[in-house]
């Protein structure tokens, strides 16, 4: 925790991101930050490990602030040089607790002259379990500002699929867990093919994440699914790395 603390101080921290990839052209519309701590003394340490430690400790916060700012920086930067892509930031369920967290995460992006509807916030199924009310405020407040909002990991959480009828969301998230057998899982084809006829049903845009193989990429198109994310295109890259992918892509 005291690393944790040093490093946002220092601005050690790191942003990687992984290109989102729309199926139907294979165009990479999309960055998913990923946030990368490597600490001199402890390695590099998994953001599954300190995120809930930054959790615990009310570090989130802070550590929330600072990766909308440098997503929202990095969008901005990416959109001068002729780069139009939509980056998405992961929220911690714990950042809800923050009363003026829709006004914060606006004041944020503003300050960094970044469109909100650049950004899609990603929030984690089980984070919509804890203050029903509140959390649904903030998304509409959010929403109204021009955000965009994903439910990341879906499919694994227990929340109850009404929470889809009255939470203002854009786009669902297939978890990896369903991808990664995809081809040979006949339950993971038919959980995967659910999911995707729910999002088309409800109008919204429906990503898989972890896509390792073009096998799975098929599967995912013929069961019409927007877009994917996975090591089979790329793993999440350095801003400048992403930058260079996408140009030479084009
Ligand atoms: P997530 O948001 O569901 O992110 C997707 C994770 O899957 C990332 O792991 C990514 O590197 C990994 N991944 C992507 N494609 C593949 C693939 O083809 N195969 C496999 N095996 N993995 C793939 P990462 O970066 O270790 O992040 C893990 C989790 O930590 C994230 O899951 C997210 O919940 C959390 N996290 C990361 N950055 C932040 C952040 O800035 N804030 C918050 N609150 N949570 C974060
Ligand atoms: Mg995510
Ligand atoms: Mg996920």
């Amino acid at each position: 925790e005291v690393a944790l603390r040093a490093a946002l101080a220092e601005e050690t921290l790191r942003l990687h991101y992984q290109p989102v990839v729309r199926i139907s052209d294979r165009v990479i519309t999309g960055a998913e930050a990923l946030l990368r701590w490597s600490d001199p003394e402890h390695g590099n340490v998994p953001p599954q490990v300190f995120i809930p430690l930054a959790e615990e400790s009310g570090l989130i916060h802070a550590l929330g602030d600072w990766v909308l700012r440098s997503a929202a920086k990095q969008c901005v930067a990416w959109r001068h040089a002729g780069l139009s892509i939509t980056v998405s930031v992961n929220m911690s369920a714990r950042q809800f607790y923050r009363e003026d967290l829709a006004q914060r995460i606006s004041d944020i992006v503003k300050a960094e002259e970044c469109d909100p509807s650049w950004i899609e916030l990603e929030v984690t199924e089980t984070s919509l379990l804890h203050d029903l009310d509140a959390i649904r405020k903030v998304l509409h407040q959010l929403r109204d500002e021009g955000f965009t909002v994903a439910i990341d990991d879906f499919g694994t959480g227990y929340s109850s699929l009404t929470h889809l009828k009255h939470f203002p969301i854009d786009t669902l998230k297939i978890d990896i867990s369903f991808i990664a057998d995809l081809e040979s899982d006949p339950q993971d084809a038919a959980i995967t093919e659910a999911i995707i006829g729910l999002a088309r049903g409800l109008g919204l845009k429906v990503v898989a994440e972890g896509v390792g193989t073009r096998e799975q990429n098929g599967c995912l198109d013929v069961r019409g699914c927007d877009a994917f994310q996975g090591f089979w295109v790329s793993k999440p890259l350095e801003a400048d790395s992403f930058y260079e992918f996408v140009r030479k892509r084009r």
